[in-house]
């Protein structure tokens, strides 16, 4: 019990201390809500965001709340927090579909959301004049993924083991129906067939975004074509790196032995991966540009005026949404890609 109170004394002080209470503004209550903090690109965002949270001083209040993947646990810890009296919600949904449901709630007590990550339906932003979505555009990825694979194409002639003139390439796709799966493969290659490339695809298939499942696939394709294979295209960096696993196990890399890879994401697995000539690049969405996008947008909601204030690289859409830009990253730019996660490392 004694302890107890000596506990209370010093948060007491600790509370009567903080600049907080002395300022005459109000902080902004933000809660920004993850659909699941176990994601990783999700806990650089995270990162990023307490990066940037701390540069905002005593302006802000952030809560940093985990929908561990169920949208009945999301949806009640809305109903809390605006029980609460949070000033403003940042959501990344578990499952879009249900925006109605949580737009429903919000519009209630009029605060606004900014959703992020996954998108609702444009109808469903479009019913509430206080909502917003910050995201990328899938689409975008892909056609970057096409015109750097196009770049090192040109740039290095051993690319044509065969001395063809054409590129004979593998496509590891991410789980069917996922839009990112199904955005990054169109383009990618509707990319290259525009520009007049020459391409022949020798095989496609889903490695459902995961690693194990590309590196048994990459090896079924060595069985098959051999070193025939020119380039290995893949719908995110997790598929690249199973694919440069089963490569390496079969000779690649060491001497002349070669075989384009080519992914998405710029994890920070990848980045040696860039560096060392083994992958030829990969394409970043800068988890900490959004980060920063989504808690700025929060902010002037509440405070009012120009909602973009502050943004950088945001696009807008046409329905209140803002599309944050995608980087190629390679060999010569990578340090892009080392400092966007830097600013996601939480000390
Ligand atoms: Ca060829």
């Amino acid at each position: 019990m004694k302890k107890l109170v000596a506990i209370l004394l010093v948060v007491l002080a600790l509370a009567s201390a903080s600049p907080l209470f002395a300022q005459a503004a109000k902080p902004v209550k933000v809660a920004v809500i993850f659909f699941d903090f176990a994601n990783t690109y999700l806990s650089y965002m995270r990162g990023g965001m307490k990066n940037f949270e701390s540069t905002l001083g005593s302006s802000v209040q952030i809560d940093y709340v985990d929908s561990r993947n169920d949208q009945p646990t999301q949806n009640d810890q809305i109903d809390t927090l605006i029980a609460k009296g949070i000033d403003v919600l940042a959501i990344n949904p578990v499952d879009p579909k249900a925006a109605s449901t949580m737009i429903a709630k919000a519009k209630a007590r009029n605060i606004p959301i900014v959703f992020f990550n996954r998108c609702p339906d444009e109808a469903d932003i479009l019913s509430y004049d206080k909502d917003w979505y910050v995201g990328t555009t899938p689409e975008e990825s892909g056609v970057i993924q096409a015109q750097m694979i196009m770049n090192a194409w040109k740039a290095r002639p051993s690319l044509d083991k065969n001395k063809d003139g054409k590129m004979q390439y593998v496509i590891l796709k991410g789980t069917p129906g996922h839009p990112d799966a199904e955005a990054r493969t169109k383009l990618v290659v509707e990319t290259m067939q525009k520009a007049g490339f020459p391409i022949e695809q020798l095989a496609l298939q889903p490695a459902n975004f995961k690693t194990d499942d590309a590196k048994n696939i990459m090896e079924t394709w060595l069985g098959r074509f051999g070193d025939k294979t020119e380039m290995v295209i893949c719908n995110n960096d997790a598929m690249a790196l199973g694919a440069v696993e089963a490569l390496k196990s079969a000779g690649y890399f060491t001497g002349k032995k070669y075989m384009g890879v080519v992914g998405i994401n710029a994890l920070s697995t990848v980045v040696p991966l860039i560096k060392d000539d083994i992958m030829l690049g990969s394409v970043l969405s800068d988890p900490n540009n959004e980060a920063q996008a989504i808690l700025l947008m929060a902010v002037n909601l509440v405070r009012g005026g120009d909602v973009l204030k502050g943004v950088k690289n945001g696009i807008l859409g046409t329905f209140r949404d803002v599309r944050m830009p995608y980087f190629e990253i390679v060999k010569s730019n990578i340090e892009v890609a080392e400092a966007a996660y830097k600013k996601t490392e939480t000390k």
